[in-house]
C-alpha cells in the first residue's frame, strides 16, 4: 500500500503541481458553478469565469496590480461555496488567508513557517500548520505541526492539538465528511473526528474511487522520460481493468466523484496537443480533444486531487506553441462529455 501512495504522490510532485482539495460537502452557490478558481506554481490566484469567459486575480484591492500582493505566491488553496482558504508562501513564511467570495473580502487566518493543503468542511476550514522551534540554546528542533480548526463565520481560529503532531511533513486532509476528516502523513492513513480526536487507522487515500482503487506505475523510459500506467481494481469484486497506458500526465477529471481520467501521451519531445479520456464505466480510452489552432497543452498540470471544475467543463492549462514557459495562465476550458472546448486568457 506504501508503495502505490508513493507512487500517486510522485505522479502529483512530478508534474510540479499544486495541490487543492476535495470540495465541501454542501451545495455549490451560482457563483461557484461558473468558475474555476486556481493558481499555477507559486502564481496567482485566478478565477476563470466560464460565463463571460474573463479570467480575474482573486485580490480585493480594484485598483492593485497584482505584482507582489495577497494574491501572488499562492502555494495551496480550497475552494468552499463561499470561500476560498489559501497560502500565500514567500521564502521561509507562509501565510493563510481567507477569501470571502461574494463580499470580496479578505481575511488574514494566520502566520507560519509552512502549512499543509487546507480543507473546507460547512462553515469550517481545517489545515495542518508548523512552525520551527527553537532550543534554549537557540539550535533548531525542526518543523513543529499543529492541527487548526477556522471558523469562516466568526473568524475565531482554535489548535486542535495539544502536543505537536510527530511527522515532518505534516498530516494532509484527503477528505471530509459530516462527522470525520480523513488524513494521510507519512506514517499512514488515519481518520479523526472533526475536532482532530478520535484517530483511527484508515486505508482510505485519494486513489479511491468509488468501487475503485487504482495502481499507478511509473515507468522510465529513455532520457529520464517517465510515463504512467494506471489500473483500476473493483474493491467489490476484485477485477483489475487496464484504465491509461503510457500517460505523460493525467489528471481526475472530477476529483469529488470523477467519471474518468484525462491524460497526454509523450510524443518524442514535441508539444503535446492531444488530450485523451478514459471513463469508470467503459474502460475505453478516446480523444477528448485538441488543443486550439496556436496553443499547445502545459506540463503544469494538477494533483489528480486538485479541483479544477465546474459542470461538465475542466481547466486545463495550455501554452503558446513555441513558448518556453510553463508558468502561463492560460486555461483551456474543456467539457469532457463533448470535447468542446475554448481559451481564457488573463
Ligand atoms: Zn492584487
Amino acid at each position: 500500500m506504501k508503495t502505490r501512495f508513493l507512487a500517486l504522490l510522485l505522479a502529483a510532485v512530478s508534474v510540479l503541481c499544486l495541490v487543492g482539495c476535495t470540495p465541501s460537502v454542501d451545495i455549490p452557490d451560482a457563483e461557484k458553478e461558473t468558475c474555476i478558481y486556481s493558481a499555477q506554481w507559486l502564481g496567482r490566484l485566478i478565477r476563470y469565469d466560464l460565463t463571460n469567459k474573463k479570467a480575474t486575480v482573486v485580490c480585493p484591492d480594484p485598483a492593485c496590480e497584482h505584482k507582489d500582493c495577497t494574491a501572488t505566491d499562492v502555494d495551496k488553496y480550497c475552494v468552499g461555496d463561499d470561500h476560498i482558504v489559501y497560502v500565500r508562501k514567500k521564502g521561509a513564511a507562509s501565510t493563510v488567508y481567507c477569501y470571502y467570495i461574494s463580499k470580496g473580502e479578505l481575511v488574514k487566518i494566520m502566520d507560519c513557517e509552512y502549512t499543509q493543503v487546507p480543507i473546507i468542511g460547512g462553515s469550517f476550514a481545517y489545515f495542518a500548520a508548523a512552525n520551527i522551534e527553537y532550543d534554549e540554546a537557540g539550535k533548531p528542533l525542526g518543523r513543529k505541526w499543529h492541527i487548526y480548526k477556522y471558523n469562516m463565520e466568526t473568524n475565531e481560529l482554535r489548535a486542535l492539538t495539544q502536543a505537536p503532531v510527530p511527522v515532518n511533513q505534516g498530516p494532509r486532509p484527503e477528505k471530509i465528511t459530516e462527522t470525520n476528516i480523513f488524513w494521510q502523513d507519512e506514517t499512514g492513513g488515519y481518520t479523526t473526528d472533526l475536532e482532530y480526536q478520535n484517530r483511527q487507522p484508515s486505508d482510505y487515500h485519494s486513489g479511491m474511487i468509488r468501487d475503485y482503487e487504482q495502481h499507478f506505475e511509473v515507468v522510465w523510459g529513455e532520457n529520464a522520460i517517465y510515463t504512467f500506467n494506471i489500473t483500476a481494481e473493483n474493491l467489490v469484486t476484485g477485477e483489475i481493468h487496464d484504465m491509461v497506458k503510457g500517460a505523460y500526465w493525467y489528471r481526475l477529471d472530477f476529483f469529488d466523484d470523477p467519471k474518468g481520467v484525462i491524460f497526454t501521451e509523450y510524443k518524442n519531445g514535441d508539444p503535446i496537443t492531444e488530450l485523451k479520456y478514459v471513463s469508470f464505466d467503459t474502460f475505453e480510452t478516446r480523444k477528448l480533444c485538441d488543443a486550439p489552432e496556436g496553443y499547445c497543452i502545459s506540463q503544469m498540470v494538477s494533483a489528480s486531487w486538485e479541483h479544477r471544475y465546474v459542470g461538465d467543463y475542466v481547466g486545463i492549462y495550455v501554452k503558446r506553441l513555441g513558448s518556453t514557459s510553463e508558468h502561463g495562465e492560460e486555461m483551456m476550458i474543456v467539457n469532457v462529455t463533448t470535447g468542446e472546448n475554448f481559451i481564457i486568457s488573463p
